[in-house]
């Protein structure tokens, strides 16, 4: 395995008190270059269960292990710094909505993970254009967020995505905000750097078409895998 969650338990807390459990006892096993698509109604906790498996949200009950190139990691022992490193080599996350960093250029965007990470400027400028070029974007490596169309943002944000090799790639309803045209570019896209980087794809999607491209499908109904 690369991923395990048992049992993952979530609620969240309100300010008037009424809490909501949305994970309720999530649990699932992901194989190394697995394409996962994760599916299920609105509501269901899909969002909430990739935040948890990237680290990048809490949980209250359960386990989650990760085993990354022959190192393992136990969720419940790291501290934030440790969570950091990890995100940081591990991990890439695509948002619904591209979240780019509006005051940054498409290559800025694209280097920011390997700048974080200490690579030099001019070897993050190399990789992040290659990148830029392999989405299809070379002509707008300069351009700001706010001058690349929705689809082209999202395929900017999928090359910060790789930018640092990561093993694991989470794609939150990366098609979800996009016309079809530009849904199948972004879902052919995600395929192949699957393929070319050997990554490990966890991915969120009411697209029956990025669906069927997955290796597997996991449902979830009720913050449960089915
Ligand atoms: P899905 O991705 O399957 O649509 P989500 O994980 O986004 O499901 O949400 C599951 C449930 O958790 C929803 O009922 C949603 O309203 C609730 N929820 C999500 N985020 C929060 C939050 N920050 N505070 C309270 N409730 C939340």
């Amino acid at each position: 395995m690369i991923l395990q969650a048992q049992d993952i338990v979530k609620t969240y807390a309100a300010a008037d008190a009424v809490s909501t459990t949305v994970l309720r006892g999530a649990s699932l096993c992901v194989e190394p270059e697995e394409f996962v698509a994760i599916v299920g109604p609105s509501g269901a906790g899909k969002s909430t269960l990739l935040h948890v498996l990237a680290s990048l949200d809490v949980y209250d009950r359960g386990s989650i292990q990760a085993l990354v190139h022959g190192s393992s990691y136990d969720y419940s022992a790291m501290n934030e710094a440790a969570f950091a490193r990890y995100r940081l080599d591990n991990i890439g996350f695509v948002y619904q909505f591209h979240h780019l960093l509006p005051e940054f250029t498409a290559i800025e965007n694209v280097m920011m993970p390997a700048l974080i990470k200490g690579v030099s400027q001019r070897e993050a400028r190399r990789r992040a254009s290659a990148l830029i070029e392999r989405v299809g974007l070379i002509e707008r490596t300069d351009h700001m967020p706010t001058e690349l169309s929705g689809g082209e943002q999202q395929r900017i944000a999928i090359a910060r995505a790789v930018m640092n090799s990561p093993a694991l790639l989470f794609a939150d309803e990366p098609t979800g905000n996009l016309d079809s045209v530009n849904a199948g570019l972004v879902r052919d896209l995600l395929r192949d750097l699957q393929r070319e980087h050997n990554l490990t794809c966890i991915i969120a999607t009411h697209s029956s078409e990025i669906a069927q491209s997955a290796t597997r499908i996991i449902r979830m109904v009720d913050g449960r895998c089915v």
